[in-house]
């Protein structure tokens, strides 16, 4: 077996631990590959084992690497987007985990619109008050939501956040608590058009956590394709 054959099953049967723990289906958890800096021929390995969506934080790769992985995988932008860069992501990618200002929503919208499709979107929080992080406050996310349910061509289907680096996945718990918590009182709202079922969550260090407090998409780089090698990024 491959070492990302080997990685996979070790992580699969710590989703399924996380899972059982907490009175969870395991198909309720989708596991999101983050294939950055990973080329197309390391990332070919991982969907042969069955993990065909994966996450990309840059533009410019999911680009790159979009004809040559072919039809039969899902990608999903989970990095900071600019927004000239929508438009060449509304068509290629099954969901944008990392929408956070109204501009970019706006011009999500308009270039969905365009392309005659409905964009399915997560809202970035920082659930941390984390300085170095993007996305929202737990605060506006009500009234961010609101402005979003009224855009025809985006689906709001949840949240997301990149959780602080820690050291014990434990010091993140409350985090991802207050995550759900979040998700389950803007439901309560019953805004129009907006069931929020989707809680992009917990990466490499904290998944296990992240489950246990409800992540149904956990996004894993490190521990499927091992450490990065950033210098074989162009940009
Ligand atoms: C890189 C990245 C991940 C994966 O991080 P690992 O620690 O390697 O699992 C998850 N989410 C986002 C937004 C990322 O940029």
């Amino acid at each position: 077996m491959s070492h990302i054959a080997e990685n996979i099953k070790a992580v699969e049967a710590k989703i399924s631990a996380a899972a059982q723990r907490s009175g969870r289906k395991r198909e309720d958890i989708l596991l999101l590959a983050v294939s950055k800096t990973q080329t197309v021929e390391v990332i070919q390995q991982a969907v042969e084992c069955g993990l065909t969506s994966l996450g990309e934080n840059k533009v410019q790769e999911i680009m790159d690497k979009y004809e040559p992985m072919g039809e039969s995988v899902h990608w999903h932008l989970i990095g900071h987007l600019q927004t000239n860069k929508v438009k060449y992501v509304v068509d290629k990618v099954d969901m944008i985990h990392s929408v956070e200002s109204l501009k970019l929503a706006n011009e999500i919208e308009k270039r969905a619109a365009a392309k005659g499709v409905v964009m399915d979107i997560l809202v970035e929080v920082n659930i941390a008050n984390e300085e170095s992080k993007f996305g929202i406050s737990p605060k506006e996310a009500e009234t961010f939501i609101r402005e979003l349910s009224t855009k025809e061509h985006l689906r709001v289907r949840g949240l997301m956040t990149v959780a602080p680096f820690v050291e014990n996945s434990e010091e993140n718990r409350e985090y991802f608590r207050q995550m759900r918590q979040l998700q389950v009182d803007i439901n309560g709202k019953k805004i129009d058009n907006i069931v929020m079922d989707v809680l992009s969550m917990g990466m490499t260090g904290d998944y296990e956590v992240a489950i246990e407090e409800g992540a149904t998409i956990v996004r894993v780089g490190t521990g499927i394709f091992g450490e990065r090698d950033y210098s074989n990024r162009e940009k």
